[in-house]
């Protein structure tokens, strides 16, 4: 029998995993399947269990989505220093009785920034909107990027305070509101991790923060150019990208931790690859 894999959601109707997967294993010669559960939103325990019996029916693993990332981790036995600190994570691999946990979010996006877009962090400003989630899972491999400086900005900005409080990075992370943005200058790389994208609106930051030869990268995918974009672009930003990148390449970390082999990304980004117009 195949090997057994799935990502697991609610509502999980849009998901391009089993798309991505199936790609990658096609490419590497994988014998293995990949499909799409959605995951029971109530009794409280319906999450757990459904785990469970994809286990007990043989899984070797899972990815996890939107809105169990949180309880996936509370159920894991060991989890990765960057799940951790995300408190989060989206994949899962089972092994000998246990669930080991990761969050392969934030390496899939500096790996398309890095590798895809050209776009090396190494001494460079980076600016990251947003504190939820996403900027939870990025944090780390960021850091590992070796920039010369991060700062998180956010609407709440207790919440961005927090958040890089609890990284031993400080002389390098700062946290902000978008009013004190204004001031700031320039930055090489402005990443925009909010969720404003999605219900078509802009975070509140002022067009100053772009840089020309720099870049601008949307978390969000296929929505062409979102508010954000468009604002880089009529900055003079050349470099402007969507998430569809980090979503292959955080797919592509993931499938390479199941399987031990590394598929190719390149096919598969334009083959997803919504135009930014
Ligand atoms: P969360 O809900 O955890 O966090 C949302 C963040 O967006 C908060 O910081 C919130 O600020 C901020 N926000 C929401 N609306 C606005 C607004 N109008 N103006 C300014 N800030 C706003 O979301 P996630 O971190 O999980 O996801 C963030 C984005 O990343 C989403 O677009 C998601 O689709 C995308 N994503 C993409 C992935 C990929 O593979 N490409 C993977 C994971 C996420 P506040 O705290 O002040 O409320």
């Amino acid at each position: 029998m195949s090997d057994r894999y799935a990502v697991i959601g609610n509502p999980i109707g849009h998901t391009k995993s089993p798309l991505i997967h199936g790609l990658f294993a096609q490419e590497t010669g994988q014998d293995m399947t990949y499909v799409a559960i959605e995951g029971p939103l109530e009794p409280e325990n319906a999450f757990v269990d459904t785990v469970r019996e994809f286990i007990a029916a043989g899984g070797k693993g899972m990815n996890v989505t939107a809105p169990f990332k949180l309880q996936a981790f509370a159920m894991s036995d060991e989890r990765s220093e960057r799940a951790t600190l995300a408190g989060a994570i989206n994949a899962m691999k089972f092994e000998d009785g246990r669930i080991i946990a990761e969050n392969f979010d934030g390496v899939g996006l500096v790996r398309d920034i890095e590798e895809n877009l050209h776009q090396p962090m190494a001494g460079k400003r980076v600016l990251i909107l947003g504190a939820g989630g996403a900027v939870r899972g990025a944090l780390l491999p960021f850091i590992a990027a070796r920039p010369g400086e991060i700062v998180v900005a956010n609407r709440d900005v207790e919440k961005a305070e927090g958040l890089v409080d609890q990284v031993m990075a400080r002389d390098l992370l700062r946290a902000c509101g978008y009013h004190a943005l204004g001031s700031m200058g320039q930055f090489d790389l402005v990443v925009n991790a909010t969720s404003a994208s999605l219900t078509g609106q802009l975070p509140p930051v002022p067009s100053s923060v772009f840089s020309p030869t720099g870049g601008a990268y949307e978390l969000a995918y296929g929505k062409g150019l979102t508010p954000f974009l468009r604002l880089a672009r009529d900055a003079g930003v050349r470099t402007v990208a969507d998430g569809v990148g980090m979503l292959i390449e955080q797919a592509a970390e993931a499938f390479a931790w199941w399987r031990g082999v590394r598929p190719q990304t390149r096919a598969v980004i334009d083959r997803l690859t919504v135009p930014l117009t």
